[in-house]
């Protein structure tokens, strides 16, 4: 039984499984090693997904998601048309869509997968993608770290010596850094860290207010101010998709063109944009982007206890790091040259097959590493102190620091401190060493778990025992203990912002395959449809019409997903098309 090896990454995405002791890529339907996690619900109820869905996105911007990873683990919704999805709906599409793919490409029938996150994930963005997982019907053996799953990768490549390596990840949305030592048996995180919210797309918006910019200047308007609202969606869309095959031109070249012939009307006058940027101009534009990456390589390297000088070999993987400003300055920083024979779209997918691999033990022995990843958080509860005799709240107390191998338990007992109280209330939070005090947006319970049931008594003689226990997953899980009781409240974290109940997944499971089902309908009905236009062309002015409520009446059973009554009106449609064109 194959364990699928899934990169759900925020702009591609990609997938690979192990044959004869090796990873190798699967391609989907349209032979493609990557597919782009654009999803799309066209005017028809047909679900697209991939390459089609992105060549789409710039004539049916409203119909399009892209970039759904961004919004994981919010209560965010996704409107489109009347149908709204959580960003677990539409990864769970993804999934679904490669699920399939898998299935074709491997003639077998796929039901469990390895699913990669950024390390820098936080516990509700990994429970979002496991649960997106649960949402497409497959289960989800382990959610790897990104960067863990390159090295697993290039480790396995490169059996040979011992040496620290660190694993730059540069993606459409995230930016990890891991710092890894390698030997022949195992693969260990040292540190993690990153920003969830920078990587390639910020690039593309960056280069779309460029543009903007050189339009106002000339035009003196705004480039995104003028003509009816979907017009101006429209506009921005393909703004956004030039300026991305801009950006990777400019990785090749010294100079690249935004070329959009007739975007807009303006003044009754039709504009067609034509504007040149030189990499050197692109590159003081995403500068202060890079620099801030290389924060995040100075800390990672600290919390392992290196300097630069002790990393021997430099990982670079995720598209944006075909930028040659990322090559140069992570190669200046380390003073040695990155290594060049890792495809940075392919690693983390071929890692986390082999990851699939080692949990089934299908890999031959000399292939097992032992992989040892860190949490890259430091977790805690909020207590309250007595500072010159007052009590003060809010002071973030420590359970689990950041880079702790996992997984990791830690408990720690508190005291009451008001007489006769018989309740407590545990936030957790997730932050860094350096923080003294919590803040809102560290606090990844949505409402504190309360622990109740405590015996009446004076204040300070009551004990709670509170453990965290953070997984290999990075899932965490609080236990609350009344030690003069004996009485445990235990609590995975699924309470969180935009978790959904064991019932609201069963629901969306079943939603997810009827949207799949109405798509499939929908599609299969095409030609069908396209052919009574076309007869319909032609036809007298009354035959129009009943084609027409014909056509209307299919489209209706389709939306309806009533197979039995779209065959029923398939063959009316077609018998009435026959009858005409007799
Ligand atoms: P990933 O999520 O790893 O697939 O990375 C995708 C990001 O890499 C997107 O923002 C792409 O636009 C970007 N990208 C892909 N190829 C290039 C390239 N040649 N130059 C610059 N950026 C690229």
């Amino acid at each position: 039984m194959t364990i699928l090896g899934i990169d759900l990454g925020t702009t591609n995405s990609a997938m690979a499984y192990i044959k004869n002791g090796q990873p190798e890529m699967i391609v989907n339907s349209r032979g493609e090693r990557t597919t782009p996690s654009v999803f799309q619900k066209n005017l028809s109820g047909e679900l697209v997904v991939g390459s089609v869905a992105k060549n789409q996105y710039s004539s049916l911007p409203e119909q399009t998601v892209l970039e759904i990873k961004r919004k994981m683990g919010t209560d965010d919704k996704v409107m489109i048309g009347d149908s709204s999805f959580t960003p677990q709906q539409i990864s769970a599409h993804f999934l679904k869509y490669l699920k399939q793919a898998a299935e074709d490409f491997l003639g077998e029938k796929i039901t469990e997968a390895v699913i990669t996150v950024p390390a820098y994930f936080s516990d509700a963005q990994r429970k979002a993608t496991k649960i997106a997982g649960d949402i497409a019907g497959l289960k989800v053996e382990r959610i790897l770290n990104e960067p863990t799953a390159a090295a697993i990768a290039y480790g396995l490549d490169h059996p040979e010596s011992e040496k620290n390596i660190i694993v730059y990840d540069l993606g459409g949305g995230t930016f990890d850094i891991s710092v890894v030592r390698l030997d022949s048996q195992r693969i260990e995180v040292k540190a993690s860290a990153g920003n969830n919210h920078l990587g390639g797309m910020d690039f593309d918006r960056l280069l779309v207010d460029w543009l903007a910019e050189q339009f106002a200047e000339q035009y003196e308007v705004a480039l995104f101010s003028f003509g009816e609202e979907s017009e101006i969606t429209q506009r921005h869309a393909r703004v956004k998709l030039e300026a991305e095959n801009v950006k990777k031109a400019l990785s090749s070249e010294q100079e690249a063109t935004f070329n959009l012939p007739f975007l807009a009307v303006y003044d009754g006058q039709p504009l067609s944009l034509d504007y040149t940027i030189t990499r050197s101009e692109f590159e003081d534009i995403v500068r202060p982007l890079l620099m801030a990456t290389l924060e995040h390589v100075d800390k990672a390297i600290r919390d392992a206890g290196l300097r630069p000088m002790d990393i021997d070999d430099i990982i670079l993987i995720g598209g944006a790091t075909r930028i040659p400003l990322v090559q140069q300055l992570v190669e200046e920083k380390f003073e040695r040259v990155a290594k060049k024979d890792i495809n940075p779209d392919e690693a983390v997918a071929l890692g986390a097959a082999i990851q699939g691999a080692m949990k089934e033990q299908s890999l031959p022995e000399e292939s097992s590493l032992m992989v040892i990843d860190v949490c890259p958080y430091t977790l805690g509860t909020d207590i309250l102190r007595i500072v010159d005799g007052k009590r003060e709240s809010g002071y973030f107390d420590i359970l689990i620091h950041r880079n702790a191998p996992l997984p990791v338990s830690a408990k720690k007992i508190y005291n009451t401190v008001n007489d006769n109280q018989t309740t407590i209330d545990i936030g957790v939070y997730q932050g860094d060493d350096e923080d003294t005090h919590v803040r809102d947006d560290l606090r990844i319970t949505a409402t504190p778990i309360i622990v109740d049931g405590i015996p009446e008594n004076k204040a300070g003689k009551e004990k709670v025992e509170i453990a965290f226990h953070y997984d290999v997953n990075g899932l965490i899980q609080i236990e609350a203990t009344v030690l003069s009781t004996g009485r445990t409240i235990s609590h995975v974290l699924d309470a969180q912002r935009g978790m959904m109940s064991a019932r609201q997944v069963k629901e969306a499971k079943l939603e997810l395959f009827d949207d799949w089902e109405k798509s499939k309908l929908a599609s299969d009905m095409k030609a069908v449809i396209r052919r009574a236009k076309k007869v319909r062309r032609n036809a007298e002015p009354q035959q129009a019409v009943q084609i027409d409520a014909a056509i209307q009446r299919l489209e209706h059973a389709i939306q309806e997903a009533d197979i039995e009554l779209v065959k029923e009106r398939e063959e009316a449609l077609l018998d009435m098309l026959m009858d005409i064109i007799d």
